[in-house]
């Protein structure tokens, strides 16, 4: 199918990437600006996209307004909007195959690995949020007798700006766009310029479904000026926000300078992995293995940090290693590659520069650490960190690539300490056969999400977000709804 999308261009390809969507129609941009993308895998030119300028966004904020105050925000029925949601989810599904050939062509992950995560689980995102529509109920507080009360509304919030990173475009837009539409919000989404490709398309397959008018619009563009317009705008209430920390604190301050809007933030990490003498070190090394080297490491909460108790630490160590080795990286487009290139070329010489101060350092690579490099890709290989010292940039800087560096600990005082000697509080995991310990560990790391005796599953149901400098809000389950809500309180005399 890559194939076909290369030499055949789908339809949409042809007409639309050169455009952005707003108010269900494809136009160019106000100043026919274009950038470019590349394929990861081969380091050539892919296709010329629209950048959205600050007055294509200003447009956009019009007809999303207008759409708010008209239809979706107002006489669309919570069950009206579930039913397009469901019928969106089923449209997706039904382009599985496209959409999972458009994630893969455009972010380098193995197309298997897009088609069975990452459309799956946006499709089961959508589908989730369609059944939570019609669910939003408030209180009513008898407060003062039989003549008052008062009763509690939860409003969508409005005008949502939404703006996205590279390493899972799809599964980002359907995070963010699921429950704010299920809210009755509007959006306004700002793809990664890296990966603008399934945004588009997803916007093509959301006309299909029928959504009105200035509901969901697409400006695909850069941060500093697409991105930075939608932080600032006077008009829009909310932005939502997944990437690292030093935009989302640029965000902030954009928001906090315009109109005050409301702000979520997904932000990076550095997450711990503890593990403890009892645990399984074959069964350990399996999780590990997939918390830092899934999407090549490229997640937000890759367990890039391994701590382990002196007693299994040989034993972890080695098993991790075979797994590195026996990653299957390869090409996007083979069914059998789970690992593939890193989104760039300066993402890949900032992971390398970071292996390269760790040896200067003192620090062992007991695997990986090269250019994995048939044909001008952006790959490096799974990579195993050994003999580091915590001050070492590799322990303290999220690297975002597929690094994972270990250290030795002796007792559990220790080990927490470790783990939490950091600005990050994404996430992180105990291993441990001993159930007092996992409930021990787990209640004092400070971190969003913990995992015992697992890695890297997340739940549309279950809600996510950081600690610390890791974010501010959740995302997922009913608090990824309510964070597109806002409650009145009516005061009511009879
Ligand atoms: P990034 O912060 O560079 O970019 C993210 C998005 O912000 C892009 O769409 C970009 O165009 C936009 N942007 C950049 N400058 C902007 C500005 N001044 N104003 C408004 N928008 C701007 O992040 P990235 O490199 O795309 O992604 C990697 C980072 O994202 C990592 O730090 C990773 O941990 C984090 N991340 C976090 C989560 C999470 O849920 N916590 C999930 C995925 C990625």
């Amino acid at each position: 199918f890559i194939g076909q999308v290369h030499s055949q261009r789908p339809q949409f390809l042809t007409n639309h990437i050169q455009q952005r969507n707003s108010n269900n129609k494809w136009t160019t941009s106000s100043d026919s600006q274009t950038f470019s993308t590349v394929d990861p895998s081969t380091g050539e030119k892919l296709l010329d996209f629209s950048h959205a300028t600050p007055e294509d966004v200003d447009t956009a904020v019009k007809y999303a307004r207008k759409a708010f105050k008209t239809t979706w925000g107002k006489t669309v029925a919570a069950t009206e909007r579930a039913a397009l949601l469901n019928k969106f989810a089923d449209i997706m599904e039904a382009n599985t195959e496209l959409l999972a050939e458009l994630e893969s062509w455009n972010s380098g992950k193995g197309v298997r690995i897009a088609r069975e995560a990452d459309v799956a689980d946006s499709v089961a995102c959508l589908r989730y949020y369609a059944g939570l529509a019609d669910k939003v109920h408030g209180q009513t507080i008898d407060a003062f007798g039989k003549d008052k009360f008062i009763y509690t509304l939860h409003e969508p919030i409005g005008v949502c700006g939404q703006i996205i990173p590279w390493n899972y475009p799809m599964l980002m837009w359907a995070w963010k766009v699921g429950p704010a539409l299920a809210a009755g919000c509007c959006v306004i989404m700002k793809p990664s310029e890296l990966t603008p490709l399934t945004a588009l398309k997803l916007c093509d397959l959301a006309l299909e479904a029928g959504f009105p008018a200035g509901v969901i619009q697409t400006l695909p563009g850069l941060g500093a000026t697409t991105g930075n317009a939608i932080a600032s705008h006077m008009d829009i209430d909310k932005v939502a926000f997944t990437g690292s920390v030093v935009t989302g604190r640029r965000i902030s301050v954009a928001a906090a300078q315009s109109n005050l809007k409301k702000v979520t933030l997904e932000l990076g990490g550095k997450s711990p992995a503890l593990v403890f003498n009892t645990a399984d070190p074959e069964e350990t090394a399996n999780w590990l293995a997939l918390g830092i080297w899934f999407n090549s490491g490229q997640d937000c909460c890759a367990g890039s940090r391994l701590y382990v108790q002196s007693g299994i630490y040989d034993k972890v160590v080695e098993a991790l290693v075979a797994r590195g080795k026996a990653s299957a990286i390869g090409k996007p487009s083979d069914e059998a590659t789970s690992f593939g290139p890193l989104i760039s070329a300066g993402q890949r010489d900032k992971v390398l520069g970071y292996i390269e101060d760790a040896k200067a350092n003192g620090a062992k690579i007991a695997t990986g650490g090269e250019k994995w490099d048939q044909s001008n890709g952006f790959y490096v290989t799974p990579t195993v960190i050994t003999d580091v010292k915590p001050d070492m940039k590799c322990v303290k800087e999220e690297i975002f690539g597929p690094v994972i560096v270990v250290s030795k600990f002796e007792t559990e005082e220790e080990a927490i300490h470790l783990a939490n000697d950091t600005t990050y509080g994404l996430a992180a995991a105990v291993f441990t056969n001993d159930a007092k310990q996992s409930m021990r560990v787990s209640g004092a790391l400070e971190a969003g999400t913990v995992w015992v005796n697992s890695y890297a599953l997340l739940h549309v149901q279950a809600p996510f977000g950081g600690f610390k400098q890791s974010g501010i809000g959740r995302e997922l389950g009913t608090y990824g709804l309510e964070a597109y809500t806002q409650v009145k309180a009516v005061h009511h005399a009879l």
